[in-house]
Parts: C-alpha cells; structure tokens; sequence
C-alpha cells in the first residue's frame, strides 16, 4: 500500500519494444516525442531542430520521408543528431527501405496501406535486417473505406479494427517489435479508441490527440486526453501535435507526464494566481524564473507564493520555497524549513542561485550513489 494511493497509477502492462536503444512499453518510463517541420532535405535546418527538441528533452523525433531526397537528406541527418529517428512514411514501400537502410530506428508506416504482400514482406525483411522497430498509425481522419462503409463514420470499433487489421499483416510476418497509435482530433473519439485499443492487444501505445489546434487549445487538449488515458495507465510514448513549434510539443508532453507524477525533468515551478496580498510581484517573476531555470534538467521543486497564506504550507513539499513578507522581508524555504529571509535583493537571482547550487548538490549526490553502487557490484 503507497503513502498516497490516491496518486498512484496502474500502469497497462504491455510488451517492450526498442526504438534505437530507447525502450518503449513494459516498465520503460513512457517517452516524449515529436516531430520536424522543417523541410527534410535541408539537413542543416532538420539537424537543428531535432538538437533543439534534444535540448527540451525529446526521447524520440520523427521525420517524414515524402520521398527519395527526402530518405537520402535523412541519411546525413542521423549520424548528426543523439535521439533516435523515426521515419514517416505513407503508402511508398520503397522510402520505408530506404529509410531503414539511412539509419531509421523506427518506421511509422501502416502495412495496409503499402499494397501487396511481397512489398509488406520486403519492408519487414528491411526492417529485421536493420534492427528497426515500427508504428502503426491510425488516424481517424484516413480510415479505410470499407471500415467506414461498415460501421458508418470514424468511431473507437472503425479505429480498433484498422490497427487490429495492421497488427495481423504484422504479425502474419513474424514482426512484433512495433507500437500503435489510434488517434483523432476529437478527444472523446481519441479517448475511447486507446481505450479499445488497450483491451485489444499487449502492445505498447503511442498516444496523441492529432491535429489539436494552437499551442493553448491544443494543449488543453492534449491535456485532457493524454491525462486521462495517462491517469487510466494507458499510453507508452506520447506525441502532443501543436501547430507550434514543436519544441512547444515537447514542452507540452514532459509537462502532462510531470502533473502525473510519471517523469521527472527539470523545475515544477509551484506559484500561486497573486491578489491583493502578494508582497512582491508574483507573476512577473515566476515569468522571469522559468525562463532562467530552464537549462536545468534536475528534477527538482520550488514553490513562489505571493505572501503567508499559502506560502508555508507550500514550501513545506518543496525543495526550495518563498514567500512573500511585508516590509519587502521575504522568506526562503529550504527542504520545507525556513532557512533564510531575503531583504531588498532581487529574488530571481536569489532563487536561481539557490537552484542551481541544490541541482549541482543532487547530481553530485547521484553519482556518488551510482559510484558507490557499481563498486558494490
Ligand atoms: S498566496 Fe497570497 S498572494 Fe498568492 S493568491 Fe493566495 S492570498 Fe493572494
């Protein structure tokens, strides 16, 4: 029995799959992804934008491969680039081959859509022979016309049946290492067709609301969706779709799996609307804040409240506090005890000071814990 089982997730328990030699299903922490916009064939722009999304934590990045540049660009993109690279295909065999031949770790390819069964064998033989794994990708937005013809219009049964429809050619070719995503722009469809989808079979989830909108109500979306599928235990990598940039996207993800407690990157910055009682100006330097403590990659938590009435209690769960005192007296919390008061200096280069000495305290603390553990072995 945990402490706090009303925070406590149940995991679906699913295959592992590797995407390059990041895990994806099992007990593999459940990934962030996104994709490129940029175009395919001007490496250098391709390249920095997946080192731009490393940077914000990316697990995985895809980019498509509409065509023969395109598979050719990503060839002298990958060895460039850390995180492993999935390859978008749609319906051309050949650049799926191709792809796996430049370097893929993974293909995002339906093989109901590729055509013949000689071509299906031939991208799965590619695929073995390069060690990549593969995504179904359903979409409610491209069903297959006899599905829409049987059950109507796109639904969660449609959906279901499409990606079990993929699974078996798969699986007739005795290739299992892939996930399967069954997405749709409409949340309530999104929800329900993971949710099908998670009875239906062990493999691991790629999970999204496609085509979400701008980055607020796409990620207000994307929140309620990937939240409850997330807080349900489904859902092995996400992808949040923006039509932001898409380190927003990355951005996005690591914030849904952080308000579920399911990874930990960085500072949880905790701070409160502001009224009438702050005694500093709250929001302008939460603002400020978030922008300077973004380098930092060490999960850690601080808590900025504009005066007493929250502040203690707050600072209490945190790993750094603050609140606001009268006569500009502030007061710092450090592992949830009052430590210090802060008088006429400025606060965010206080609180980043402290930040970034506790980050550097933790990492030193974790490799001597790693040190210590590899020694024992
Ligand atoms: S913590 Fe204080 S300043 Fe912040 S919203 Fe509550 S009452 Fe207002």
């Amino acid at each position: 029995m945990s402490v706090r089982p009303y925070r406590d997730i149940y995991r679906r328990k699913s295959r592992q799959i590797s995407v390059g030699d990041v895990k994806v299903g099992g007990d593999a922490p459940i990934t962030v992804q996104s994709m490129t916009n940029t175009l395919t064939t001007d490496v250098a722009a391709t390249v920095a934008q997946v080192r731009e999304m490393e940077a914000a934590g990316a697990d995985i990045v895809r980019i498509s491969c509409p065509d023969e540049e395109s598979t050719e660009a990503l060839g002298k993109i990958i060895p460039q680039v850390s995180v492993p690279i999935v390859a978008d295909i749609h319906f051309h065999y050949k650049r799926a081959i191709e792809a796996a031949e430049a370097g893929a770790a993974c293909l995002r390819i339906n093989p109901g859509n590729i055509g013949s069964s000689e071509r299906v064998r031939e991208v799965v033989k590619a695929a073995k022979d390069h060690g990549c794994s593969m995504r179904i990708g359903v979409n409610a937005g491209s069903l297959e016309r006899e599905l829409l013809e049987k059950h109507g219009e796109p639904c969660p049964e449609a959906m279901v049946e499409s990606a079990l429809n993929h699974i078996r050619i798969l699986e007739d070719n005795d290739f299992f290492e892939f996930k399967i995503s069954c997405k749709a722009s409409d949340v309530f469809l999104a929800v329900a067709a993971y949710q099908g989808l998670a009875d239906a079979c062990d493999y691991p989830l790629h999970i999204g609301v496609t085509e979400a909108g701008g980055l607020r109500i796409g990620t207000i979306k994307s929140s309620i969706g990937l939240g409850a599928l997330l807080w349900a235990g489904i859902g092995d990598t996400v992808r949040v779709s923006l039509s932001a940039d898409p380190v927003e996207e990355v951005k996005v993800g690591f914030d849904i799996l952080k308000s579920l407690n399911l990874r930990h990157r960085g500072v949880n910055v905790i701070s409160c609307p502001s009224c009438a009682r702050q005694q500093f100006d709250v929001i302008k330097t939460v603002e400020v804040l978030e922008k300077r403590l973004a380098h930092i990659t060490t999960p850690m938590t601080v808590s900025v409240i504009g005066c007493v009435v929250n502040g203690p209690g707050e600072a209490r769960e945190t790993d750094i506090g603050f609140t606001g005192g009268g006569n500009d007296t502030h007061q710092v919390y450090i592992a949830g005890l009052p430590d210090h008061r802060l008088k006429n200096q400025d606060i965010v280069d206080h609180l980043v000071e402290l930040v970034e000495a506790k980050a550097a305290q933790i990492e030193a603390e974790t490799t001597a814990e790693a040190e210590r553990n590899a020694a024992a072995e």
